[in-house]
């Protein structure tokens, strides 16, 4: 599995969120980008780096994405604690 917040592959199943429980956690202010210790994925680093977009921004656009998106999600270990 892979995690849908930070891409970290892992072996066991994971932590599954109800896509509902997941934009509840949003609307309530969670921020990856704020997690300490939240590595980005290599591709968006890349993009970041391309298009120079701050932090910020890129918190926005994922936000954005998020709240569009209509699956469960799967998170690692160290991502599900801060939901
Ligand atoms: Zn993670």
């Amino acid at each position: 599995m892979k995690c849908d917040i930070c891409s970290t592959v892992f072996s066991d199943a994971g932590h599954r969120i109800g896509n509902s429980e997941f934009k509840t956690a949003i609307s309530g202010g969670f921020n990856p980008y704020e997690v300490a210790g939240f590595q980005l994925p290599k591709s968006m680093l890349a993009m970041q780096v391309a298009m120079g977009m701050s932090k910020s921004e890129l918190a926005v656009g994922w936000r954005t994405r998020a709240l569009q998106d209509t699956t469960d999600w799967v998170l690692c270990d160290a991502c599900h604690p801060n939901i």
